[in-house]
């Protein structure tokens, strides 16, 4: 069943949305060579609970990180550690999620370490600009599949593949809640989208095939060419003001 928030409960996915987009900006500042991605880890998770909230993902179903660390061709679900290093020319993917007052936010960046390539910074550019084009589609009357059609259209002059296996969700008292939000579908088909609903949009582009595999860790997901990845992703709120992004605090980022 799709949990539609009231004011208060809005109140409350703000202050975990704040708390959650503050956390990417503390990691952002220390993403650098030679870092490794449980220092990363170890800081958002200091950060979270400096701000009097929890991690989401720490010990969902069991994962050891309070963030996911991802790392070029690895698409989502990174596990952080202490023998592995950032280096020059990576892009790294990072997702937070901070639960405070039962309610839980959901946000992910894809940070360039040090000097990329112009085809990495093209999907991150592109991948982020998806977003927006499916988030400026999350308003009361139109459908999920309004959200996912144009997240694909977005990216599909680029030729890049849309990861379908992994997608984005409801969010509120629980990380993942009803409705399925796919980065593509059909306009017009699917849930209608009302006021109260939050959603976290997250659009998985990839530089090449859209397939992606599972890492024997049991959590990694990479792409199955190996070509890069990225992911970008904002906890929304529907209201009749229009969509709220509740993890954006910088707007550049
Ligand atoms: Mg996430
Ligand atoms: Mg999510």
């Amino acid at each position: 069943m799709i949990q539609v928030k009231n004011s208060m409960q809005l109140n409350a996915m703000k202050e975990a949305g704040r708390i959650t987009g503050e956390t990417l900006l503390v990691a952002r500042e220390l993403v650098r060579p030679g870092i490794s991605t449980k220092q990363l880890d170890d800081a958002i998770r200091a950060y979270i609970e400096k701000c009097g909230a929890k991690p989401s993902f720490l010990g969902y179903h069991g994962f050891p990180g309070s963030a996911c660390i991802s790392i070029n061709d690895e698409v989502i679900h990174g596990i952080p550690s202490a023998k592995r290093f950032l280096q020059e020319g990576d892009i790294v993917k990072i997702d937070v999620g901070a639960c405070i007052g039962g309610y839980h936010g959901d946000s992910a960046r894809t940070i360039p370490v040090g000097r990329v390539s112009d085809e990495a910074m093209q999907l991150i550019k592109a991948t982020r600009d998806s977003f927006f084009a499916g988030a400026k589609m999350a308003v009361a009357g139109n459908r999920i599949g309004d959200i996912g059609s144009a997240i694909s259209e977005s990216v599909s002059p680029y030729g890049y593949g849309v990861v379908r296996e992994f997608i984005g969700h409801g969010i509120g008292r629980n990380v993942h809640e009803e409705p399925d939000v796919p980065n593509y579908g059909t306009a017009g088909r699917g849930v209608r989208l009302c006021n109260g609903m939050t959603l976290a949009i997250e659009p998985m582009i990839n530089l090449g095939t859209a397939k992606v595999i599972m890492l024997p860790d049991g959590w990694t997901v990479k792409t199955a060419d190996g070509k890069l990845s990225a992911h970008y992703e904002n906890t929304v709120a529907i209201t009749p003001e229009g969509v709220q992004i509740l993890t954006l605090i910088d707007n550049d980022f």
